[in-house]
């Protein structure tokens, strides 16, 4: 029998309605438990680690990514595979973090949830944990189908440093814009063995270091000087994302040039992802992005916004050199990026 363990961190999956306050609130798994008997049909062996108090997924914090990726090292060896509840506001950052922290990772580490409690008539919670459990335990030629982190969402799996969460309302909240799905769920799960990552050969190396130090300054037309000074000058910052238009484009204005070029003076790594959901940035291609270029501004390709800010915590958090990071950021670690050549 597979071993999967299942990490309940908490979300809407396990919450229930308060009455008092006339919010969601999220209890322990035993709400689960006893709305999901299907769990014990499945033929899996399955063993629940329970946050207490279980959050909701809008608290999380890099502290709980180290926390999550020391409970998967220390249990590594003992299961086949990991099951992570966990509310969908954050799924996509949480997913990004761990894919970066588990270095050689073999194993499947799907996360999951859902957009109503599973105690709920119309719930899509049983759906997401049976399939999750089912993709996490499934094996060909005796190895792990999906050794990667990935999240499963309404008949969908996905890579999770290419996910992200697109709408608050339906099941279908998660899309991948970037890159294809690597799974779907329909009567048969139909994987897409050429989507997914090879199992490496090397053993798993936990990295539980992030530096949380970074920035995000989203452009806009007629975004004032004192807007962008106050984001460049916050003390102790050492990374910033730039959220441009398009394939990475900025104003050219003097002034917004000078501010980046002090900001990179003081060593801040700049990272240029676009505002578009789906495409790439492409330094150099408009005059609006040479400015960019040439002040060191790197390419973020077509990172998410989930997996850019993770990877530049991720990266701070190592002991390398700023042109380590700068090399590291444009090259995919985990297949969270595209290269511009490569064409999917
Ligand atoms: N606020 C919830 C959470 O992220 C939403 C959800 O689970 O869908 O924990």
């Amino acid at each position: 029998m597979t071993k999967i363990l299942i990490i309940y961190t908490g979300g809407t999956v396990g919450m229930i309605y308060d009455e008092k306050t006339t919010a969601l609130r999220p209890i322990g798994f035993n709400e689960i438990r006893n709305n999901l008997p299907e769990l014990y049909r499945m033929g899996i062996d399955f063993y629940v680690y329970a946050f207490n108090p279980p959050m909701d997924s809008s608290d999380m914090h890099p502290d709980v990514w180290s926390e999550l990726a020391g409970i998967i090292e220390d249990r590594y060896d003992r299961y086949d595979g990991f099951v992570i509840l966990h509310g969908s506001d954050t799924m996509a950052f949480t997913a990004s973090a761990l894919s970066y922290m588990l270095e050689n990772l073999s194993k499947p580490v799907i996360l999951t949830g859902s957009q109503l409690p599973i105690g709920k008539i119309r719930t899509d919670a049983k759906e997401n944990i049976i399939t999750a459990m089912e993709i996490a335990s499934t094996k060909a030629n005796g190895h792990c189908m999906v050794p990667e982190v990935c999240i499963y969402f309404d008949f969908m799996l996905f890579r999770g440093n290419r996910a992200k969460k697109y709408n608050a309302e339906k099941f279908e909240a998660f899309y991948s814009m970037n890159y294809p799905a690597l799974a779907e769920a329909g009567i048969d799960i139909k994987y897409k063995q050429n989507y997914i990552l090879p199992a490496p050969v090397k053993e798993l190396k936990v990295h539980k270091s992030m530096d949380p130090n970074i920035g995000v300054l989203k452009i806009f037309p007629g975004i004032t000087r004192r807007a962008v000074e106050a984001i460049v000058n916050t003390p102790g910052m050492r990374g910033l994302l730039l959220e441009t238009f398009g394939s990475g484009n900025a104003t050219t204005q003097s002034w917004f040039t000078d501010c980046l070029q002090k900001a990179a003076d003081k060593g801040i790594i700049m990272v240029d992802i676009t505002q578009c959901d789906g495409g790439s940035v492409e330094l150099g291609k408009y005059e609006t992005s040479t400015h960019l270029q040439k002040i060191g501004v790197v390419s973020g390709h077509d990172m998410t916004f989930e997996a850019a800010t993770t990877k530049l915590m991720f990266l701070l958090g190592q002991n390398i050199p700023p042109e380590e990071i700068k090399r590291l950021i444009e090259e995919p670690m985990r297949g969270e990026l595209t290269p511009s050549e490569t064409v999917v």
